[in-house]
């Protein structure tokens, strides 16, 4: 077999076999096919699409070119969630509490933000003292002790995707759904997770800009998980403005924080119940998302969720006074608001505009490895549909100086707009997909 044949193949439109896509996969990953091969391949995938039976086995080639994380002597059922990124998503400091409190243990392995959107890592990091790299013996012996971790990513997991990722990134080739799908889902079989709650973001802030495209995706997804034997769900939810008020590393620990403790914005904790809710049922807990929610709801209520938050900050050796005291995390010197500069409907937030401005703050990383600044960040006041007065905050900014904070404030409006008449305010969701 040889790669050129495999992308001119690719490059006609015709199907690729097991065969081919799992020699393509193998040479690329240990150094046989070369970057360039690799990057003409993606290019071909992009424009001539994989058919759903493809898009599987190029997963199962990808999850097995590393470690394939078994926890099944751990847990009864390895449930996930994913996020497909976005601005202000602090859902798995919620939700993995809250879905631990009900008596599910939740594993979970994470990332770091890039560009315009936020990692929970960077902000679980906002804690002095928290420790995200765990061995794989320490992660599982924590998920048997406390039902709950949030670390990075233990063992070598999916190489072929981490090392496609970076092609894809610096070639244009990461808009495609057959790539965005098998590299998302390779991550979470090789994870071991058997149980799996997508929530794909759809609107300016997310990869899938409408629902239409963000429903194909989740299909995608859906069904290689069912094709690898595992139960998965997909939730389409808004990614137009940002999720909750706090953008930023350690302001929105705060924001989950008080969550936890019943007091965070209602629109975001109703996005969280949603999650575990679907995450409750999936792992056999509750008969429906609804019983879910609802067993969601009174682990926030009854403080069990917040208690599990402690007990994760703790095994992870963070600095527990910070969760009980939250103003002791990092705070910036300068914290100014924007003002309204006219009376009106808010017709738009921008979410992608929003996280580049907490981005060029320095609250999130342009390139890999890049150092990021947690005290840093945007608190919005308003959402879309919101009537404001003329010189009514929008905005509050937390800037390390005034020169950062002027430059924010400009980016700032020009994220905003204004209508006179009636806006609708933007749902949460726009459906599931998926029976599980
Ligand atoms: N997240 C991933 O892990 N992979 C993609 O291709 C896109 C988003």
């Amino acid at each position: 077999m040889r790669a050129v044949d495999i992308i001119e193949k690719k490059r006609d439109g015709a199907s690729l076999t097991k065969e081919e896509i799992d020699f393509f996969v193998k040479g690329f990953t240990n150094g046989d096919i070369a970057d360039y091969q690799a990057a003409a391949w993606a290019m071909a995938v992009l424009f001539q699409g994989m058919d759903a039976r493809e898009t599987a086995d190029l997963t199962l080639a990808m999850a097995h070119s590393g470690d394939m994380i078994d926890l099944s002597d751990v847990v009864k059922v390895a449930v996930d969630k994913h996020s497909t990124g976005g601005v202000g998503d602090k859902t798995s400091l919620v939700v993995e509490p809250v879905v631990a409190a009900c008596g599910v243990p939740v594993g979970k392995m994470s990332g770091r933000g890039l560009s315009f959107t936020g990692g929970t890592l960077d902000k679980m990091e906002s804690i002095p003292g928290y420790t995200v790299g765990l061995t794989i013996e320490q992660f599982k012996a924590q998920l048997r002790s406390i039902g709950l971790v949030l670390a990075g990513q233990t063992g070598d997991l999916a190489p072929a995707d981490g090392k496609l990722y970076a092609l894809r990134d610096v070639t244009g080739t990461v808009p495609s759904i057959p790539l965005i799908a098998s590299s998302i889902m390779s991550k979470k079989l090789a994870g071991g997770a058997q149980a799996i709650v997508l929530d794909v973001k759809v609107g300016n802030g997310a990869f899938m800009a409408d629902v239409e495209h963000a429903r194909e995706l989740a299909q995608r997804m859906v069904d290689i998980g069912e094709h690898a034997g595992r139960r998965v769900i997909a939730l389409l939810s808004d990614m137009n403005q940002p999720l909750g008020r706090a953008v930023g590393n350690a302001i929105e620990v705060v924001e989950a924080i008080d969550t936890l403790q019943g007091q965070g914005p209602v629109d975001f904790k109703d996005h969280c119940t949603e999650v575990a809710g679907y995450l409750l049922m999936l792992a056999g807990q509750v008969e429906d998302a609804g019983a879910g929610r609802a067993m969601a709801e009174s682990a926030l209520a009854d403080g069990k969720a917040f208690e599990k938050f402690r007990q994760l900050v703790e095994a992870q050796g963070g600095d527990v006074s910070v969760v009980d005291d939250p103003s002791k995390l990092p705070q910036a010197p300068v914290a100014a608001s924007v003002k309204a500069p006219q009376a009106g409907y808010l017709a738009a937030l921008h979410a992608r505009e929003i996280g580049l401005t907490v981005m060029q703050l320095g609250g999130g990383r342009e390139r890999k490895g890049d150092p990021i600044d947690h005290a840093v960040g945007v608190r919005l006041h308003h959402r879309v549909g919101d009537r404001v007065a003329a010189g009514e905050p929008l905005y509050t900014i937390y800037a390390q100086d005034d020169a950062q904070r002027a430059t924010a404030e400009v980016s700032l409006l020009e994220a905003t707009e204004f209508s006179q008449t009636a806006v609708e305010p933007l749902p949460l969701f726009y459906g599931a997909v998926g029976a599980g």
